[in-house]
């Protein structure tokens, strides 16, 4: 299995060169060169599996040899060990019709956890081998940066840097980042939005002096690795519905689109999902673009949803890159034009777009009433994120086809918004009861490369 990058101008590369490096050197994100197919059989084959083995059988392919077999079944096992719940990813009922796929289950409550997990049991096998040590830096609004913690703490290989918008995080997860005491992990407080993190980071990958004197790598949800890792639960909870004999559709509340492009993806290996529905809050780049508005930056407006908080969408480039038919002088166009502003969409990468996804948003007021009324309704009290994919969902539900929305975080990641909207302080699951009682470790930062790049370099542990 080979990778190319979306800009077309670096180096075509394996499995594990595009996990460990993150963004391509042309500044584009990596691609499988094709995506390959399940057939009917195989996918009903997955019937009554565990997580696991349905994880092996749907990222097998695109592994290529970089793992043997053996190696990628225990990579798998040791990813999902921590999690808090045996079935990994549960599908409850929430109405007739409606399913909530719950990736809170992790040891950071968030889906990320499934990504990062994986991705941290990858990387450690494949430095170690190579006996290589590098550098990750990522950027975060919440809930990537405490899952790349979590997941990468004490291994030896490695360094981690999270940048976060500081002030702009909500106490769980910032406590998440701070409180683990290994030397190797790095938060860092910057002065900035999620944005202003996220645009340091593009900085520091394309600064090709530092990138390589660090061995900086990237976990960001650009990374193909994280990508592939999500791809499995849409097969687990559309095949536990029925398919392939039934279609599915799923409802995704996002922010950097890498959540759905998973679903795309498992889309084009030949599962049969009707409908991948895009939900936004009120930073709706998505949902204005999809609709035939183009795509035009905004001023980052903070919510109770604050992992969806972005106005540019990282993975929203491998979409593009699809719907220009591949051809990567458009989308170094598009990119170019985006540092100004923003681009329209051609009339005809927009139906193609239009063909594979819908859209909708929920407004702050509208999120906090469908915690309330999904409470009243069936008992569930959701994360403000998922409430969004509720919303947007139930729009979007037609008779016959069952709708998954995914539900991305756990209530107690969000306690305020969750409070505030249905009255119930949703308490943190047990096994990480004192929180708030653990020391809390970070680095104060500004908005400025030049001295983010500095600190990195003087702290680094070995
Ligand atoms: C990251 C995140 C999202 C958005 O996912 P993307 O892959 O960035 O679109 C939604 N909800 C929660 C809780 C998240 O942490």
């Amino acid at each position: 299995m080979r990778y190319i990058s979306t800009r077309g101008t670096a180096p075509v590369l394996n499995f594990e060169e595009a996990m460990l490096t993150g963004l391509a050197r042309d500044g584009g994100l990596y691609v499988p060169e094709t995506i390959p197919q399940m057939t009917a059989a195989e996918i009903s084959a997955l019937e009554g599996l565990s997580y696991e083995e349905t994880a092996y059988r749907v990222m097998r392919p695109f592994v290529g040899d970089v793992f043997s077999d053996d190696a990628f079944r225990e990579i798998i096992g040791r990813a999902y060990a921590g999690f808090g719940h045996a079935a990994r990813a549960p599908l409850k009922q929430l109405d007739q019709g409606h399913f909530l796929l719950e990736l809170f289950h992790g040891p950071t409550l968030a889906f990320k956890d499934f990504a990062m997990q994986l991705i941290g049991q990858m990387f450690q096998t494949a430095l170690s081998r190579k006996g290589e040590r590098v550098t990750i830096v990522g950027a975060t609004s919440g809930d990537t940066g405490s899952a790349a913690i979590e997941a990468f703490r004490g291994l030896e290989n490695v360094d981690v840097f999270i940048m976060y918008p500081h002030g702009r995080i909500s106490e769980v997860q910032r406590r998440q980042m701070t409180t683990p005491q290994e030397s190797n992990v790095h938060a860092l407080a910057v002065d900035g939005d999620f944005d202003d993190c996220q645009a340091r980071l593009k900085d520091m990958f394309n600064d090709f002096e530092f990138r390589d004197g660090v061995r900086l790598a990237g976990v960001n949800s650009i990374n193909w690795g994280r990508v592939l890792a999500q791809v499995v639960y849409y097969f687990s909870s559309a095949v536990s519905l029925g398919a392939p004999h039934r279609g599915v559709s799923f409802t995704v509340p996002t922010g950097n689109f890498g959540d759905i492009f998973a679903g795309y993806i498992a889309k084009s290996m030949g599962l049969p999902i009707d409908e991948l529905v895009v939900a936004t809050n009120q930073n709706d780049i998505l949902h204005r673009c999809l609709s035939g508005q183009g795509y035009h930056k905004g001023e980052t407006v903070p919510s109770i949803s604050p992992s969806m908080d972005i106005q540019v969408s990282s993975n929203f480039e491998r979409a593009l890159f699809d719907a220009y038919d591949r051809e990567a002088p458009a989308i170094v166009q598009l990119m170019d034009e985006l540092k100004a502003g923003g681009f329209e969409v051609s009339q005809g990468a927009l139906q193609v777009l239009q063909s594979h996804y819908r859209s909708g948003r929920a407004s702050e007021a509208e999120t906090s009433a469908k915690i309330a009324a999904t409470l009243a309704a069936s008992g569930e009290l959701l994360c403000p994120h998922s409430a969004i994919g509720v919303k947007v969902a139930d729009e979007q539900l037609t008779a016959g086809t069952p709708m998954i929305t995914l539900a991305t975080a756990h209530p107690a990641k969000f306690p305020a918004a969750v409070e505030k909207a249905s009255g119930i302080h949703p308490p943190l699951p047990a096994r990480m009861a004192d929180l708030y009682e653990r020391p809390e470790r970070m680095s104060r930062v500004p908005n400025d490369l030049g001295a983010l790049k500095d600190h990195i370099r003087e702290n680094l542990s070995a």
